[in-house]
């Protein structure tokens, strides 16, 4: 490859908002076939907020939301900012915080014990939803929206549902990735209806859903130990390590450093179209070499 062919690429990329590690990443785009894509932050706008608060039987609606405000407070999660938000000012003190990567958050708060997160994770701690809250879980989920389930002194209490919007560029992306040749894939943390309504809403068939942040490089490295060759799209924290584990990881700007620092590109808008204009440059950008 001549470097120079290789310099106009990058800024070329410039123009078009692509920030561009070194001239060599453009090598790896050339074999690229499958596009990994995140979902919260990078499908969707990542700007979540409450849509609902249900409280079990006996229980209060407001004290629900204050108790997991408090603790959501400490944490910088989307799901944790729309709660928080949604909690007000006016929250209790919390102690022995803990950052539950990918499944919550937990603490004391008022003397409880409480717990805010995925369903499943309240259900491994034996707080089981009642099968009203059950059905106002399924009930969401099937609408698109997280259910995050909130817990104190040894029993579920209530849940706080929370969503947010596909961005209206997505739709577009996803055609354009498709264009290319390559294959969409949705990989999430969120459950598998949220994540497959949004995957339906902009055209993309394989959902991976429910995974661990840990476990999103593991399923990278599937799909490669499938042959594929694997970019992979991210803005989170959660993302850092799918991202460096991929042939290409094209990094959100308007997510955390740390997905920045792990990724080969950053499309710096956050527009995710210029995802399918950063792999077309590439390629071209090969072309002319050739
Ligand atoms: P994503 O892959 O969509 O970016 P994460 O891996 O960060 O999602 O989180 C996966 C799931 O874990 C969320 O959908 C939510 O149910 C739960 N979760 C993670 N962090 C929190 C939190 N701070 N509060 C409540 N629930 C959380
Ligand atoms: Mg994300």
């Amino acid at each position: 490859a001549t470097p120079t062919a290789l310099m106009v690429g990058t800024g070329r990329g410039a123009q078009l908002g692509i920030l561009i590690k070194g001239p060599e990443v453009l090598e790896s785009t050339r074999r690229v076939d499958t596009v990994v894509l995140d979902k919260t932050g990078t499908v969707t706008t990542g700007v979540m907020t409450v849509q609902k608060v249900v409280a079990a039987e006996g229980e209060d609606a407001d004290e629900v939301l204050r108790l997991a405000g408090a603790l959501e407070h400490a944490s910088e999660h989307p799901i944790a900012r729309a709660i928080a938000t949604a909690a007000g000012d006016e929250l209790p003190m919390v102690e022995d915080f803990t950052n539950l990567e990918g499944l919550g958050v937990q603490g004391v708060v008022d003397g409880y014990a409480v717990l805010v997160g995925r369903p499943r994770l309240l259900a491994e701690w034996s707080q089981h939803l009642s099968p009203e809250l059950e059905a106002e879980m399924t009930a969401a989920q099937a609408e698109g929206s997280t259910p995050v389930a909130v817990g104190w002194d040894g029993r579920a209490r209530g849940l706080v549902v929370v969503a947010d919007a596909v961005k209206d560029t997505s739709g577009e992306a996803i055609r354009r990735l498709r264009d290319l040749g390559l294959t969409p894939v949705l990989l999430t943390g969120d459950n598998e209806a949220a994540a497959r309504r949004v995957a339906d809403e902009v055209g993309i068939e394989t959902v991976i859903a429910d995974v661990l942040p840990a476990d999103k490089v593991a399923e990278v490295q599937r799909l490669q130990a499938e042959g594929r060759v694997v970019a992979m799209v991210g803005d989170g924290v959660n993302d850092a390590a799918a991202l460096a584990q991929a042939d290409l990881g094209l990094a959100m700007g308007t997510g955390t450093d740390v997905a920045i620092e792990a990724s080969d590109l950053t499309l710096v808008s956050g527009d995710l179209r210029v995802a399918a204009d950063a792999i077309r440059l590439a390629r071209r950008t090969l072309a002319t070499i050739k």
